[in-house]
């Protein structure tokens, strides 16, 4: 079975994003900020999906794919806690109705209703409605809310602290993934998450966040950001700061996907990290859609990569499942429900 960890639904039916264009007007405007919700029929949804990622998931021999609400439109920064929450609402509501039209393949992850400057444990409420209500099996946590500015404290912070008590109770894993660049620095994709992701890393790497919660799960995503093609200097940098070992340290609980979109790149992921810790993932339709000229094959098609290592059957049967069936435990039973 192969589970494709990082899904978004970036194809969504276009009224969703005109409800979001007229919901920011009318913030602007001092108007309701949870303006009635189109209707959007399920074959609408049915189409978005089947002419996209369910062609590109047949196409590719995965099975099943972990799906989330489009990250880069999560856009925490924009406007206020009242706009963030309607909005993610909406956007995990029709995660919601994705999963319920292809339960065979997709499984739920949410968004959160984060907002600069306010509490995590606001996020709480939303969890649990996905988690509780909807049967997803992780969520999207944003560590930088202000959208390239890092106004929030580190992810080490106990600010943090009651959203990971909530993560541990529900035994779900966050996939550290922040969202749109509004500082013209950094470029979204191409340079906020990559940043993000290695942040993330070096912010566990300088706490101890999991002595006080051992069990706590986040996926870095994109293969890691920087830190598989570094990895020295973290290992020297835990050295100089007297920490354990990154093993024990930090690798317990941190897993990297395989959204990285070249075999060179896929090779050192390998090479580096324990294969214990890597999750397949393609991250498509996202990022990076076209094809490579050097290959003739779609930059995003990873699964190639992948099957192209020299390892073993055992070891691919982990980075395409059973790591994936370990880090997300409901998703496990998910499976084992329907006899998988
Ligand atoms: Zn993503």
């Amino acid at each position: 079975m192969i589970i494709d960890c990082h899904g978004h639904y970036t194809t969504a039916p276009e009224p969703h994003n005109v409800w979001r264009d007229l919901q920011k007007q009318n913030f602007k405007a001092g108007g309701n900020t949870d303006p009635a919700y189109p209707d959007i029929s399920d074959d609408e949804i049915i189409e978005s999906i089947e002419k996209n990622q369910l062609r590109l998931i047949k196409e590719r021999h995965a099975d099943l794919t972990v799906f989330s609400p489009r990250a880069s439109t999560m856009a925490h920064h924009v406007g206020d806690e009242s706009v963030s929450i309607a909005w993610t609402r909406r956007c995990n509501d029709l995660i919601k109705r994705v999963v319920d039209l292809f339960p065979e393949t997709f499984i739920g992850v949410c968004q959160l209703p984060q907002s600069p400057g306010v509490p995590i444990s606001h996020s709480i409420a939303e969890l649990e409605r996905c988690v509780n209500n909807f049967g997803f099996i992780g969520c999207n946590l944003n560590p930088d809310p202000s959208g390239g500015h890092w106004t929030a404290p580190p992810l080490t912070d106990r600010a943090w602290y009651p959203f990971y008590e909530k993560m541990v109770e529900l035994d779900v894993p966050a996939m550290v993934h922040v969202s749109g660049s509004c500082n013209p620095n950094f470029h979204a994709t191409g340079a906020h998450y990559i940043n993000a992701d290695t942040t993330a890393f070096m912010q566990f790497l300088e706490g101890d966040l999991f002595k006080d919660f051992p069990t706590l799960r986040f996926i870095i995503p994109h293969g890691g950001g920087a830190v598989p093609y570094h990895w020295g200097r973290y290992r020297g940098l835990a050295d100089m700061m007297k920490k354990p070992h990154l093993r024990d340290h930090v690798m317990k609980n941190v897993y990297f996907d395989t959204c990285v979109y070249h075999q060179p790149g896929i090779d050192l992921l390998f090479k580096v990290i324990d294969v214990e810790n890597i999750l397949f993932g393609s991250e498509m339709i996202g990022a990076v859609r076209g094809i490579d000229p050097e290959t003739g094959n779609f930059f995003d098609d990873t699964k190639r990569y992948i099957d192209a290592l020299a390892i073993s059957d055992a070891d691919k049967a982990k980075v395409f499942s059973g790591n994936a069936r370990r880090v997300y435990p409901r998703l496990d039973a998910n499976l084992k429900a329907r006899g998988l």
